[in-house]
């Protein structure tokens, strides 16, 4: 008996999430002092300053747990989103949500839906209950973005086996995302009794007239489970805050299965504080706008194809295997994130960073690349 046979078999195949390389990992092994990280899609103007008061101001309770509702943070939320705040269900990131939702409606008889290049966690949050993983083939460039959802394939894998559905609007590592009449069309067209995840995990950077807001859909649409987060626009990612908006019923079920003190309680206020500020949060998306332009005409005036992003990422085919040029590019000190996992082998996803950074990484490419 070993102990890979104890292991439930769902959990025995899982093959763990790979995260961006941290920084003082690369600094230990090459012993660089210049390190530029453009890999985990983190905010490159850091959190806001209202949010690191506000957690600076929490730290001489560290010894009482966190209001383990998230009281404040809820009717906050409920204000700005217009939802009542039973809809509301937080989560240590999102991602703690999407595992909720698998541990609350998936097991080994059921089934979950998401696309090819899709988000990685849907997958492993799939197996780690025993569901089955339906994979529905990306667009392949005629009907929708190359590589993005097919919406109509996922709605047409989706039958009565089917308890939940994943979608990333935009998704991650591709970029790519749907408009608002595709996904009403979707919703339609699914059976009432299978949830949809909507993860608009990069909500807040998008400016695209035909992207729909997920939240205004959840009149219509009682079985949807819209998924946010604090780690991306809002700069909070190393506090692990995200949530879900539902109906009041889905938040029930999701918050049975949600642990006690879910969210710490410096996480809390800073969410909190980061609402409030509008401005750090237009700069956010203001400098990502420039960045993507900037990274997007570079690789144009390289030959370099890329996945057009709405996102605070871009992915860019290398034109050869990218394993070898994350590898180089790491020696040149720029950590990018190679996405063979995704099944894209020729292609290394780079976060938007500051104009320097950006540069930085486009200087190195040049090096790496040329002959
Ligand atoms: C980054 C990301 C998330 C957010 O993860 P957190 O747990 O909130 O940090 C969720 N979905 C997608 C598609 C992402 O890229």
């Amino acid at each position: 008996m070993s102990i890979e046979d104890l292991a439930v078999p769902g959990v025995r195949r899982l093959t763990p999430y790979q995260p961006g390389k941290p920084i003082a990992e690369l600094e230990r092994e090459l012993g660089l002092s210049r390190i530029v990280k453009l890999a985990s899609n983190e905010n490159p103007l850091g959190p806001s300053p209202k949010a690191l008061e506000a957690a600076r101001g929490a730290l001489d309770a560290l010894h009482l747990y966190p209001d383990g509702a998230g009281f404040e943070l809820k009717a906050i939320l409920s204000h700005k989103l217009a939802v009542d705040a039973a809809q509301i269900t937080l989560g240590n990131g999102s991602n703690d949500v999407l595992d909720m939702v698998a541990r609350a409606f998936l097991s080994p008889e059921s089934a979950a839906v998401f696309s090819q290049h899709a988000f990685a966690v849907y997958p492993i949050a799939t197996q780690a209950v025993g569901a089955t993983a339906r994979v529905a083939p990306a667009h392949a460039g005629e009907r929708g973005p190359r590589y993005g959802h097919d919406l109509t394939a996922m709605a047409a894998l989706s039958d009565e086996q089917v308890r939940v559905v994943f979608l990333a609007n935009p998704n991650n590592p591709t970029g790519t995302h749907f408009g608002r009449k595709d996904l009403v069309a979707f919703l339609k067209a699914l059976p009432d009794n299978t949830l949809v995840v909507l993860d608009e995990a990069y909500f807040e950077y998008v400016d695209e007239p035909k992207y729909p807001d997920g939240i205004a859909l959840l009149k219509d649409f009682p079985n949807l489970i819209v998924t946010r987060t604090f780690s991306k626009a809002y700069g909070l990612a190393g506090l692990r805050v995200g949530y879900a908006v539902s109906s009041p019923e889905i938040a029930d079920f999701l918050n049975r299965v949600r642990q006690p003190f879910n969210v710490n309680s410096l996480a809390l206020v800073a969410a909190t504080a980061a609402l409030d500020d509008t401005e750090h949060l237009a700069r956010t998306v203001k400098l990502n706008r420039r960045g993507l332009k900037q990274l997007s005409e570079a690789f144009a005036e390289r030959d370099l194809q890329f996945i057009p992003s709405v996102g605070n990422f871009i992915t860019v085919d290398v034109g050869r295997a990218a394993g070898p040029v994350y590898d180089a590019l790491l020696r040149e000190g720029v950590i990018v994130r190679p996405v063979a996992n995704y099944g894209l082998p020729y292609h290394l996803r780079v976060t938007v960073g500051t104009e320097t950074e950006n540069q930085i990484f486009l200087d190195a490419l040049d090096r790496v690349l040329s002959p």
